[in-house]
């Protein structure tokens, strides 16, 4: 067989959120398919790294009083914790913010400059006259041009639906400060991508031979018709870079200017294996310049199509560089049915699946029972996934060895008979090829509805030999001796077929085997005449409803304010305010000039406020937390000045409000920290 060398990648999850089971579809599909190339002993190596440049990066780090740089490392920590947790063996998880990425980044850039492939135009976009910074679409917020709803991202409606230009909002304002965007112009630059039509029509439609002598076309049939509906419509010039402030890299040459953290995503792929390369002490150029032969396949999501089938195949071919072999793309993971969804607690993260005490290996059988090679969302049904374990992966599979190891120890000191020939092993061996096809061909669900037919088989064979008669039966020895043989070797070759998808089980399988990590080829191998096999430990659990419960319950709190823990005791929050609603609340700063007791009223306080401007009568209903109201003189308040003047009963009229805070019954003023002078603005 020709050895292949592939270079495999996982899309890059963002710095800026947790692993949910969306991600871990992907990661999963990936991981079985190098899994299965590294068993067929290709040269197969798997890498990935954090995505970490961008706005949202750098504004939560900013809130977080952090630098970017600690931000990304720590996420980059729980995100690989989160994966390995899950038995994703990359060679290699990296950063998009390292030296590697960096210089590839740059060079490649450099190189489409050279080839005449960068253009500059002078852009309009909004400001932020605060914050000093150019807001990214999804930064801006305002009313709906079409349907005027409220709070509505720069880019679309989500109430209506309608896109639209964020400059097309009406009343808009920063998310990031609540100002009012400006109008700015600034140089960008732009990726010529329309001068690349001719070679993107070919790359996508095309094919790359392997070399093993077979073809892979660089994009499935629906990923291809997509291409083909977006070239038709024109492809657009691609802006590729972003105003200081920004977290990214440089561009040469340019001041001030950054890329667009979508042009040093997928180089990202490059500078993780090139660093991975430095550590193996092998030439990263010979996979990645113009005319390898190895191959370099990405797993994605659907989302991001066009990033990975126009973009990068274009900015790779007028770099210099090698393009793409294959992109394989696939659906969205719903959960019951639905969108992943916080309040029904099945936005799952990663991490509460593992610290739940699920099986990780649950959820990659499942996730494969699942996966073929088209652009299909997949649904993980919970009541499904308790099935399929259940009755499949360990009544069928894991009880063929759990029903017979112990009468070959017990019987037979552990030492099988040779086999080899025996109908049903002749028969399971000769679904090795067939089965290998499928991975190739990510038809994991295929390849697994024709394993758990051998499994079937295996399990119709045991309970037509009845091992657990034989042992009881005088001169059943020599029978005995050789279905538990027979179900042994079966055992190992299902193992050798499901190992891709269940890396600690297999190696847990050889383990009491008594012989070395599977390979692809050990599915046609029988163990020989006396081969020792050691003691039977149980291999898996059984999923339990009460586990899935505790892991939607899980889910459902982690979402939760932290401090609300015990709901019954605060109030219901209101519903969404925009920001425009709060700001018509006009609160300064104001300071007690006089405070007395209202004659009649065991509720009232009567103030006599300084609010820099003027002088107001307010009356607060705060007489039971102040029972000593003149030492309430010289303090600073926050008071609401813009409500129409309100007539307290027979007291007199109030010209305001002081904003207090509400505890088991009682209301108690709230602070102003020195420095906040009399008359500011509040908000
Ligand atoms: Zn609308």
């Amino acid at each position: 067989m020709t050895q292949r060398k592939i270079l495999v990648t996982s899309a890059l999850p963002y710095a800026n959120g947790s692993i949910h089971l969306g991600h871990m579809v992907e990661h999963i599909q990936t991981d079985i398919w190098v899994r299965f190339q590294k068993m067929r002993n290709h040269t197969c190596f798997y890498v990935c790294a954090d995505d970490t440049h961008g706005t949202p990066v750098m504004l939560a780090a900013q809130k977080m009083g952090v630098k970017p740089e600690e931000m990304i490392e720590k996420v980059r920590q729980e995100h690989l914790a989160d994966f390995t947790g899950f038995l994703i063996g990359y060679d290699n998880y990296y950063s998009t913010h390292s030296p590697e990425n960096k210089a590839f980044s740059q060079g490649i850039y450099k190189a489409l400059k050279a080839n005449g492939k960068i253009t500059v135009k002078t852009i309009e976009q909004l400001f932020d006259p605060e914050k000093q910074m150019f807001l990214p679409d999804r930064f801006v917020k305002g009313e709906c041009p079409k349907c005027g709803a409220k709070d509505q991202y720069g880019d679309n409606c989500e109430s209506c639906g309608t896109t639209y230009l964020p400059t097309e909002l009406k009343n808009p304002y920063s998310a990031v400060s609540g100002a009012k965007p400006v109008l700015k112009s600034s140089e960008h630059y732009f990726f010529d991508l329309s001068s690349c039509e001719d070679f993107l029509r070919e790359w996508t439609s095309g094919e790359t031979v392997l070399s093993n002598g077979k073809k892979q076309a660089h994009l499935q049939p629906e990923a291809l018709n997509k291409m083909k509906e977006w070239i038709d419509g024109g492809l657009q010039n691609w802006d590729i870079s972003r105003d200081a402030p920004y977290f990214g890299f440089e561009i040469p040459d340019a001041e001030n200017k950054y890329f667009y953290v979508w042009l040093d995503a997928p180089i990202g792929y490059f500078a993780s294996f090139k660093n991975l390369c430095e550590r193996l002490n092998l030439d990263a150029n010979e996979w990645l310049k113009a005319d390898s032969s190895a191959e370099m396949v990405h797993f994605i999501g659907k989302d991001i199509l066009y990033f990975h089938a126009l973009f990068w195949p274009a900015t790779l071919k007028f770099s210099g560089y090698r393009t793409p072999t294959a992109v394989f793309a696939h659906g969205f993971l719903t959960v019951d049915g639905h969108k992943m969804s916080k309040s029904r607690g099945t936005f799952i993260t990663a991490k509460s699946y593992l610290d739940e005490g699920l099986n990780p290996e649950w959820l990659r059988y499942y996730i494969a029972a699942k996966l073929n090679s088209k652009i299909e969302d997949i649904d993980l049904n919970l009541q499904d996934f308790i099935s399929r374990v259940n009755s499949d992966l360990i009544g069928k599979y894991i009880n063929i060895a759990a029903r017979s190891a112990g009468f070959i120890k017990k019987r037979f000191s552990g030492c099988l008979k040779n086999v080899a020939g025996h109908s049903l092993i002749a028969h399971l061996q000769a679904k090795a090829e067939e089965i290998a096809q499928l991975y190739e061909e990510r038809e994991y669900a295929r390849a697994l509805r024709e394993i758990m037919l051998l499994a079937d088989m295996v399990n119709e064979y045991t309970d037509a030999n009845k091992p657990w008669e034989l042992a009881k039966q005088d001169g059943a020895d020599e029978k005995l001796h050789e279905v538990c043989s027979v179900l042994m070797n079966a055992f190992k070759i299902l193992s050798v077929y499901l190992s891709p998808i269940l890396p600690a089980t297999a190696n847990a399988v050889a383990a009491f085997l008594n012989i070395p990590a599977l390979l692809w080829d050990d599915a046609t191998r029988t163990l020989p005449e006396n081969h020792k096999i050691n003691d039977y430990n149980h291999l898996m659990k059984r999923v339990e409803q009460a586990q899935i419960d505790r892991l939607l319950e899980a889910n459902k709190q982690s979402i939760q304010p932290a401090a609300v823990e015990n709901k019954a005791d605060f109030e219901p929050v209101a519903p969404v305010c925009s920001f425009d609603d709060f700001t018509k609340v006009d609160m300064r700063v104001g300071e007690v000039l006089s405070c007395e007791a209202v004659e009649g009223s065991n509720k009232l306080l009567k103030f006599q406020i300084d609010l820099g401007f003027e002088q107001r009568t307010i009356f607060s209903g705060i007489a039971q937390s102040y029972p000593e109201p003149e030492k309430l003189v010289g303090r600073k308040v926050i008071a609401v000045v813009n409500f129409a003047p309100r007539k307290m009963a027979k007291f007199g009229v109030s010209e305001g409000m002081l904003l207090s805070a509400s505890s088991n019954g009682k209301l108690f003023l709230l602070n102003v920290e020195d420095g906040a002078e009399v008359g500011s603005k509040v908000g």
